[in-house]
């Protein structure tokens, strides 16, 4: 069985083939600037590159050259595109309406139409790229995997805002999350390197990456996350704020004139590590100039390490306890320094990891010392394979 999985954004298509007999991928790449001049595909297959200058005008462009580099004689990996038996979109924000993933039918695509204005950068470019998909492979099933879904069993203690209950009513003003596809994908695979069952596991997952989020999974389940009714809440990240005083937006509003573009602007792309800094939002570039003695990029780093530490401690207290911590995505997998940074001082929780296994490099692990309570893993995410796995289980069962 191959599937197809697709990541729209809004200049860019992100995709990759997989043969799900080895869960191999066959081929991935990405078409870039679509919409805009000098827009490209670049291709990579058996461990070759290819990249294409194209004009691609819209979604319907980069997916018809998708489809063209997969099937390509040179380039491609498959013969026609029927050898294709499904497509998996990533699919930003599912509401409160998708629990989990789903074949798309009209329905769905209504349902997710309304979700748009809940992320209108996110599921807007989503919706178009399962649009052209649909247009050029109308008898490939397509299903669609939730970022938000993971995170549905959270209670409503956990999910709430201290505002107005008619805000959640009107305007579905609650906490969603996001990640989850990240978040659920290290938490099984977690459970799975421990042979023990989920349904008894209490762990922490940590997606620290451009985009940060902490995850309190209990029992297999989401049961709290710092993401909240945007991905602009919890731990300060590469250039967003995370969580801060309500009251500065209004003091912001008041004093300096601040509209809501500039507000966006502000906590989106000005603010996080980069903000603090003022030298970069990469944690390399970061890493580098704290080195060199920036008291700046150091003051970056320790303001993120003790946020995410505060929310390790605040989701052990939720759950009663923690079994397992585990850090992924960019800087969770590839940063030592920040793992040692975050878990230290956390032993009276349990948590100890090994200087030695912190700094080898490699695929999943365990970085805990021998006698530590909690098992602390670095698990690669994998977003891709999760959602071709998840849309294989839905066609296979449909
Ligand atoms: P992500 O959004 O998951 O791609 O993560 C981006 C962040 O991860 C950046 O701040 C990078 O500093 C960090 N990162 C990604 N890859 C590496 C790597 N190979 N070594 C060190 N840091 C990395």
């Amino acid at each position: 069985m191959k599937i197809l999985v697709i990541n729209s954004g809004s200049s860019s298509l992100k995709y990759q083939l997989f043969d799900m007999e080895k869960e191999q991928v066959l081929a991935k790449g990405v078409c870039d600037r679509i919409g805009i001049p000098n827009s490209f595909i670049r291709h990579i297959y058996n461990g070759n590159e290819f990249r294409k200058e194209v004009e691609l005008k819209d979604h319907n462009d980069a997916i018809r050259e998708v489809l063209n580099a997969l099937t390509d004689k040179e380039h491609g990996v498959i013969k026609s595109m029927d050898e294709i038996t499904s497509v998996g979109h990533r699919v930003v924000h599912g509401g409160e309406k998708f629990y989990r993933s789903v074949i798309i039918d009209d329905e769905v695509l209504k349902t997710i139409e309304e979700c748009i204005e809940l992320a209108p950068l996110h599921n807007g470019p989503n919706m178009i790229g399962i649009k052209a998909c649909m247009k050029l492979m109308p008898n490939t099933p397509m299903v669609a995997v939730f970022d938000t879904a993971f995170h549905q069993t959270m209670p409503k203690k956990a999910y709430m805002y201290a505002l107005p209950y008619s805000l959640y009513e009107k305007n579905g003003i609650r906490r969603y999350g996001f990640h989850g596809t990240s978040h659920k994908y290290v938490a099984e695979r977690a459970a799975a390197l421990l042979n023990r069952p989920i349904e008894e596991l209490k762990i922490v997952t940590c997606h620290l990456g451009n985009g940060s989020s902490i995850c309190a999974v209990k029992n297999g389940k989401s049961v709290d996350t710092s993401m909240g009714y945007t991905p602009l809440a919890g731990v300060p990240m590469g250039t967003r704020s995370g969580d801060i005083d309500p009251a500065i937006l209004i003091s912001l509003i008041e004093r300096d004139k601040y509209d809501s573009t500039m507000l966006n602007e502000l906590l989106n792309k000005k603010s996080g590590v980069l903000g603090i800094s003022g030298i970069s939002s990469d944690f390399r570039d970061l890493d580098e100039a704290a080195e060199k003695g920036d008291e700046k990029a150091e003051l970056a780093l320790e303001i993120f390490a003790y946020q995410v530490k505060k929310y390790i401690g605040a989701y052990a207290a939720a759950m009663g306890g923690i079994d397992v911590l585990v850090f992924t995505a960019g800087i969770g997998e590839n940063n030592p320094g920040m793992r040692k940074r975050i878990v230290s001082g956390l032993e009276f929780l349990g948590i100890e990891i090994d200087d030695e296994k912190n700094m080898q490099k490699g695929e999943e692990r365990d970085i805990s010392t021998p006698h530590a309570k909690v098992k602390t893993f670095v698990i690669p995410t994998n977003e891709e394979l999760a959602i071709a796995r998840e849309t294989m289980r839905l066609v296979s069962s449909n």
